[in-house]
């Protein structure tokens, strides 16, 4: 008998509603091809939800997460809620205690630019041809998490955040890191501002010493800052990069134009018993409700799902090579149009993607 997979599917807002029924459609048919069962339930996130049942994070749909096996988000937030408090908004309402109930800790990110697409970014060929790295960034601590506090002075207000960090903290996400890079080629990137943060210094003693349980793997430490320009300078030389909160979020979309659009990044966030698998990008309230939104970066992540929850490499590279294939014979989302490429919507792309799944 086939074993059963159950996932918890959360569209949230925006394109979110487009482009994870184009994921699904895909693992269905995965499914059929290499005889896996799953089970999809779907419930309520962010805007979407405060709308339904007023609360961004309904104590239900956590409750479904926590007892499946694994977790497709589509994208929250728009326009809509915008007038909300900050705390309030969906994405902190909901993104936040979502991560913190499942307890993620890590978000990993791949960046690998894709041949048929080397064209759609803004960076040189030579210099994004064979680029193939992996982000690890550490996803609940850090300024995002720390204390926030504003006290009014004479002149104006004095605004607080704080940056902090542990040793286990730091452990646990440089460990997965190390751990990736054993089945990649080998090497780990650690980024911080030790020059500058004592959080930083910490973490580079921390991700030192953890380096000599690692001996086949290589390690180097780099400034955030140098990290932003050799990303667009030489972006090859990075295998595995394992950053703190906030620089893993301002890298990460530096990354993705490596690839051309946001709407090519999938990610995974782990640490606790349940995974979660979402697009890098938001709801794009933009282009919502046009059909014009990429369903290639959820289709991806729910490749991701197959290789890191379900253990299902063969299956996970079925859809990674599907994905190549449509590519290359040229169709494209508008967002990676060029010219002489044959235009299509995120109802067709996932249509095509799903036909060339072997
Ligand atoms: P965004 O990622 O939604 O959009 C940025 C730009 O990229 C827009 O021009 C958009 O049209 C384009 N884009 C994004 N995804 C695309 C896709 N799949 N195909 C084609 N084009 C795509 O970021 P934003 O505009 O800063 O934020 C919009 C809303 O999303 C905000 O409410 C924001 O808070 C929220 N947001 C949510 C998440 C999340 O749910 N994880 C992440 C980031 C932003």
């Amino acid at each position: 008998m086939s074993k059963l997979y159950k996932i918890a599917v959360l569209p949230g807002d925006g394109i979110g509603k487009e482009i994870v029924p184009e994921a699904i459609k895909v693992l269905k048919r995965i499914g059929e091809l290499y005889d896996l069962e799953f089970a999809f339930e779907e419930a309520p996130i962010g805007g979407a939800a405060i709308d339904s049942v007023g609360k961004a994070l309904p104590e239900s749909t956590l409750a479904l997460c926590q007892k499946s096996d694994a977790v497709l988000l589509g994208a929250v937030g728009g326009p809509k809620w915008d007038f909300l408090p900050a705390p309030e908004r969906p994405e902190a309402a909901a993104l936040l205690p979502l991560r913190k109930g499942l307890g993620l800790f890590a978000n990993l990110r791949p960046v690998s630019v894709f041949p048929a697409l080397v064209g759609a970014s803004t960076l040189k060929p030579d210099v994004i041809t064979g680029v193939d790295l992996i982000v690890f960034r550490e996803l609940t601590g850090g300024l995002y998490f720390g204390e926030k506090s504003r006290r009014p002075l004479d002149s104006g207000e004095e605004a607080i955040d704080t940056l902090v960090y542990t040793t286990p903290e730091i452990e646990r996400i440089a460990r997965l890191a190390f751990e990736a890079a054993r089945k990649r080629r080998k090497k780990v990137t650690s980024v911080d501002k030790a020059n500058v943060l004592e959080s930083s210094r910490l973490w580079r003693e921390t991700v030192t010493r953890l380096a000599t349980e690692y001996p086949d793997v290589e390690l180097e430490h780099m400034y955030v800052d140098n990290c932003a320009m050799q990303l667009i300078r030489y972006p090859k030389q990075f295998d595995v990069i394992v950053t703190e909160n906030m620089f893993g979020d301002i890298l990460t979309d530096e990354a993705a134009m490596l690839t051309g659009s946001i709407g090519m990044l999938a990610s995974a966030s782990l640490g606790g018993q349940v995974a979660l698998y979402e697009p890098s990008h938001g709801s794009a309230p933009d282009i919502a409700g046009q059909k014009k939104a990429n369903p290639l970066a959820t289709i991806l992540s729910a490749a991701m799902m197959l290789r890191y929850s379900f253990n299902r490499e063969a299956e996970a590279q079925a859809i990674e090579k599907a994905v190549v294939a449509v590519l290359d014979e040229g169709y494209r989302t508008p967002d990676l149009m060029e010219q002489g490429m044959k235009a299509v919507n995120t109802e067709e792309m996932g249509n095509l993607v799903t036909q060339k799944l072997r």
